[in-house]
């Protein structure tokens, strides 16, 4: 199968249609409309095989992370998704592998009300850069540098769960049979905080995605705010699952330092606070409160209780 017909068997003919896009796959250009007084937030997320992701890895998942990382990107700053393109370098024309990797695109970019508008397609190592796009009202985008201290730290969901799915895979880390589809669900097929995302855009000071692990992304807001914060780690929400397979102090090391869970982690003020209840009463998903800011610039700190809590170690990085 030569490139046009991937492009149009797999990708054009299988994309969701919206009404905004002037002119989608096909052309030089995709060709797309932004509403009145929204601005558009942007972002791209690249995953490569047998580096954020096991090259066995079923191709419907790798798309489903492909999109959902760059919908909590947007997510996070409080921007409403609406076009993706799909940069896919892969080794051969694997039928199988296309069909499953292009249905699992479909299912995402339908439940989001995503089109896919363009991208491209080459010969090379597996790889999957995405580029998503989305409205946020002007002057409305949340970002990590306006938490102020007095702030408090809350983040969506449950914290480590991914971590915990990829040392089960892996053969690391034993996980109880009930929870097992749960723990490798978080890990491959993660749900981005969408809709929670533009309903904190009146509420939160800061917010971010959980991407590297929560130490590092706590530290991304305490670095673009100048602050600093105590963290709870008697707080932080786990998973049943998580309680259910591990000690108390590895869930925790899991939370603090596990990335990939893509659930949002924000600061609202004292004033929002009793807002934030309201607006949370009808989501689907938890809040937890996991600390405060302060104005010790820079500096996290970790408590148990009352107590400081020592803790070595960091959130992933590349290159280092
Ligand atoms: P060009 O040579 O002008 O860059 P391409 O042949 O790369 O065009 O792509 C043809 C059309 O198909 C363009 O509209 C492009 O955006 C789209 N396209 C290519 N690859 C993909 C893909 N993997 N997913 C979605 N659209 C794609
Ligand atoms: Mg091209």
């Amino acid at each position: 199968m030569k490139e046009f017909d991937i492009i149009a068997r797999y990708f054009k003919e299988r994309s969701h249609v919206r009404r905004d896009v002037q002119l989608g796959i096909g052309d030089d250009c995709a060709v797309v409309n932004v509403p009145q007084n929204q601005s558009l937030a942007v972002t791209t997320d690249t995953l490569v095989g047998g580096v954020h992701f096991p090259n066995d890895t079923p191709p419907r998942a790798i798309a489903h992370k492909a999109v959902a990382v760059n919908l909590s990107d947007l997510a996070a700053m409080g921007a409403e998704p609406a076009w993706i393109s799909l940069s896919l370098s892969m080794p051969d024309v694997d039928e199988h592998w296309l069909d499953e990797f292009s249905l699992g695109l479909q299912e995402l970019t339908e439940y989001y009300s995503v089109q896919l508008i363009g991208g491209d397609t080459v010969k090379g190592p597996l790889s999957i850069t995405l580029t998503a796009q989305g409205f946020v009202p002007k002057d409305q985008a949340l970002t990590r540098a306006k938490a102020k201290p007095g702030d408090w730290l809350y983040v969506t969901g449950t914290l480590g769960d991914a971590g915990l799915g990829l040392d089960m895979l892996q053969g690391r880390m034993d996980v109880p049979p009930k929870h097992r589809n749960f723990v490798a669900n978080r890990l491959n097929y993660p749900t981005p905080r969408v809709l929670v995302g533009t309903v904190l855009r009146r509420i939160a000071s800061s917010c971010i995605d959980v991407s590297d692990g929560l130490i590092a992304d706590v530290q991304h807001i305490l670095n673009a705010s100048h602050c600093g914060a105590v963290l709870q780690v008697d707080k932080l929400p786990l998973s049943e699952a998580m309680r259910d397979s591990v000690l108390a102090e590895q869930g925790i090391r899991y939370a603090l330092t596990a990335g990939d869970d893509y659930e949002l982690l924000f600061t609202v003020s004292e004033e929002q606070k009793g807002n934030l209840d309201l607006a949370m009463a009808t989501a689907s998903v938890s809040v937890t409160c996991i600390g405060q800011l302060n104005g010790v610039q820079g500096k996290l700190e970790l408590r148990d209780g009352k107590e400081r809590y020592a803790f070595e170690g960091k959130g992933y990085q590349h290159f280092s």
